[in-house]
């Protein structure tokens, strides 16, 4: 039998309801989240590795300017951009992240460049901005006007299995819609909003990060799969019923299982998604 590949992508979870969202901006969301999956889908099956497949998508995501990260961030208090994201690679629980960047178009890329160039996991500020700038990595169009806040949330994730058994997540965002300057969620955060471990399962994280970071979610799910033997899926809901929600966190995770299942979970009215599972299987979806 052929070696299962898997690919789940998000883009925020949040007060997403019927009402608040036009049928023609569900549409354009949900026909761009298609085409970033079916583009990750067939670059695993051409055997590309989890790791550079979730980086790609994220950036697709990233540069999509419709989403909480990369070109459509939102402004934090100051009215400025600050941005967050890591990548995990599950096969040797390396990673990479930054937090509060300004510079840099894809914070995705610059995390990755973060994990194989440097001997840290995170960088944040200035020190990482002008690594982008050392890199040569493309940089923001910093006139370029900000969104008016159309999403409710907006974060953008991506957790892959590839033909080689490698698990691995990614996640980027401009964090809370007027966050104080300096602040950093628990998207760059591993183990809170990213995670990944060959074996046991790649996540990537979406909502109020202080609650996901105070939860240590993604962490808290992969420790219920290693220690306790649980089901990913009584894992997810396990950690959400009994961790982040009696603190009060709303949001959403998106995971790939080492046999390709996916599986979404999120406790907001939404969440834009999207996968395609072991068996071929595409399901794009943003409400309930
Ligand atoms: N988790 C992100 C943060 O707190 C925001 C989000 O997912 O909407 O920075």
């Amino acid at each position: 039998m052929a070696q299962p590949i898997a690919i789940a992508i998000h883009g925020g979870a949040g007060n997403i309801r019927p009402e608040n969202l036009p049928p023609e901006k569900a549409q354009k969301v949900e026909a761009y989240l298609r085409s970033v999956v079916e583009e990750a889908y067939t670059l695993l099956q051409q055997g590309r590795m989890a790791l550079e497949v979730v980086e790609i998508a994220v950036r697709r995501l990233e540069d999509a300017g419709f989403f909480n990260a990369g070109a459509g961030a939102v402004p934090n208090a100051r009215g400025e951009v600050e941005l967050d994201a890591a990548i995990m690679d599950g096969h040797n629980r390396r990673a990479g992240a930054v937090a509060a960047v300004k510079k840099v178009r894809n914070p995705i890329t610059l995390a990755r460049l973060v994990m194989e160039r440097t001997p840290h996991v995170l960088i944040v500020g200035q020190g990482a901005d002008s690594l982008a700038q050392a890199w040569e990595l493309p940089l923001r169009n910093e006139a370029a006007p900000l969104p008016e806040v159309p999403w409710s949330y907006g974060t953008v994730g991506a957790v892959a299995l590839d033909k080689y058994g490698n698990l691995a997540a990614a996640t980027s965002t401009g964090g809370i819609t007027g966050k104080m300057a300096g602040r950093v969620g628990d998207s760059p955060l591993i183990g809170a909003g990213t995670y990944a471990e060959n074996g046991l399962i790649a996540l990537s994280a979406t909502g109020q990060g202080e609650y996901f970071i105070r939860s240590v979610l993604a962490y808290d799910i992969a420790a219920r799969l290693r220690y306790q033997g649980s089901s990913p899926s009584q894992a997810i809901q396990e950690a959400f019923r009994d961790r982040l929600e009696p603190l009060g966190g709303q949001g959403g995770i998106i995971a790939v299982t080492p046999t390709g299942e996916v599986l979404f979970h999120f406790n907001t009215p939404g969440m834009y998604r999207a996968s395609k599972d072991a068996r071929g299987q595409l399901t794009v979806g943003i409400f309930r």
